[in-house]
């Protein structure tokens, strides 16, 4: 396929992940490709991109269509978080509309190994009831917004890892926050673990390297892991490593 500009593809990479930094590197570096990464603006202060960054929703599957449709796009790469369902489905809604090639660029979950201590739970209600009544220090590595649920347990004391300082109110009561942005070293992982008394570890399961090393750490320490699933979304057509995405835009 020919864009307006000559070039083969003009790629919109739907990002917020290390992994879609790493491929809009590799995207550029393509003399006949051009893209720009969109991100939801959920952070302060984005990490700089090899390609032109755009902000925000789109509005929907419509407004994404028009925004797909004026921008003159010619392929979508889903490469946002596993669990960022809703843009993951309107991103493949609004390509097959238009009729545009779209893959999803993503992580194999995690998969427990010998000597891991892991409750697997299928969302954030039930990671809230596996912690139990009786309190607990717990780790939440889910992010500022999952984090909100679990003021429906405040038994626990909760120690949250975020990369901005909270502006809402809406965290559990016995909180305490620390700012911070993978990747983090396991040494690291199994010092803030040990240092703040923690004896059980809610995590998503993301996949990837970025966040495996606090699964890591909770494994060497004995330590149970309340771990969540990733939402039951299905794409038509799934990437895991960066050479199939290169293929898929280069065919
Ligand atoms: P979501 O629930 O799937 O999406 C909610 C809405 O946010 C979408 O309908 C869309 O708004 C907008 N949006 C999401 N990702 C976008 C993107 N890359 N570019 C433009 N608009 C986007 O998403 P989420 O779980 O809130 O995640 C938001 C972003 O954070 C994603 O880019 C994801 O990769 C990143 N992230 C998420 C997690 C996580 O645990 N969920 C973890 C790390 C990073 P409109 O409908 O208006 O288009």
């Amino acid at each position: 396929m020919q864009t307006g500009s000559g070039c083969r593809a003009r790629i919109l990479l739907l990002g917020g992940t290390y992994e879609a930094r790493m491929l809009a590197e590799r995207i550029a570096r393509e003399p006949d490709m051009e893209g720009l990464v969109s991100l939801a603006g959920r952070t302060n202060a984005p990490l700089s991109h090899d390609l032109p960054l755009r902000i925000g929703g789109f509005g929907g599957v419509d407004g994404l269509i028009r925004y797909l449709t004026a921008s003159k796009i010619s392929h979508v790469i889903d490469a946002t978080h596993p669990f960022a369902a809703e843009i993951s489905l309107n991103a493949q809604k609004a390509s097959d509309f238009l009729g545009l090639p779209f893959l999803t660029f993503t992580r194999q979950p995690w998969r427990p190994v010998p000597g891991d201590r892991w409750v697997e739970v299928q969302d954030m209600v039930s990671a809230i009831t596996a912690l139990g009544v009786a309190p607990q220090r717990v780790f939440l590595g889910v992010g500022r917004q999952a984090a909100a649920n679990f003021r429906h347990a405040p038994q626990h004391s909760y120690l949250l890892r975020i990369i901005d300082p909270p502006q809402n109110k809406e965290l559990p009561l016995q909180c305490e926050i620390i700012v911070g942005r993978g990747p983090f070293a396991l040494k690291d992982e199994l010092a803030l673990l040990q240092e703040h008394k923690i004896n059980v570890v809610v995590s998503k399961n993301s996949g990837g390297e970025i966040g495996y090393t606090k699964i890591v750490a909770a494994r060497e320490l004995g330590l149970e892991v309340i771990m969540i699933s990733p939402p039951k979304y299905q794409s038509k057509s799934v990437a895991y490593d960066y050479d199939t995405v290169m293929k898929f835009l280069a065919a």
